[in-house]
């Protein structure tokens, strides 16, 4: 509702072409999804299976890539992480639903807790929002079972310190 109201007195523009109207336009959203690959997300190699090549060792199994974190992705996922764009949680979510495929009906959608004082600065979670929105779309249940046991800020941070 909130949102809603201030995005009327300052309007949202497209995070790719500038069009007045939302974070994302249509056409941009479909050139985002056009995109997506079937890579590896560590290393971007392209024929790897399960979204994880042989190489690249992870904590988890199996994982999905929207995009690489350039152009409009880039600026939609800044504007709603650092310029308080609220809405860019729909985009988002959008994307996420194109990007992953059928998941079991008792799948269960766990947002990555995000540092308590980001989201103070915010004013709200940002994974949380994506994740209700995401489960909600595809009929899931979403949990936060998952807590933070520092609160090291990520960012401009190297691979291995983020591990
Ligand atoms: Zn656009
Ligand atoms: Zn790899």
């Amino acid at each position: 509702m909130l949102d809603r109201a201030l995005s009327i007195l300052a309007p949202h523009y497209c995070s790719g072409c500038g069009k007045q109207g939302g974070l994302l336009c249509a056409n941009c959203k479909y050139d985002i999804i056009n995109d997506m690959q079937d890579g590896c997300i560590v290393c971007r190699a392209p024929s790897s299976r399960d979204g994880i090549c042989q190489k690249c060792r992870t904590t988890y199994d199996r994982a999905w890539l929207v995009g690489p974190r350039e152009g409009a992705l880039q600026r939609l996922i800044g504007l709603y992480k650092f310029d308080r764009a609220r809405d860019g949680c729909r985009a988002l979510a959008d994307l996420l639903d194109e990007a992953l495929p059928l998941l079991p009906a008792d799948a269960v959608v766990v947002p990555v807790p995000t540092v308590s004082s980001h989201i103070r600065q915010r004013g709200y979670d940002h994974t949380l929002l994506i994740a209700r929105r995401f489960a909600r779309r595809r009929g899931l249940r979403m949990m936060q079972p998952l807590t933070r046991i520092t609160n090291t800020v990520q960012r401009h941070t190297t691979a291995a310190v983020r591990r």
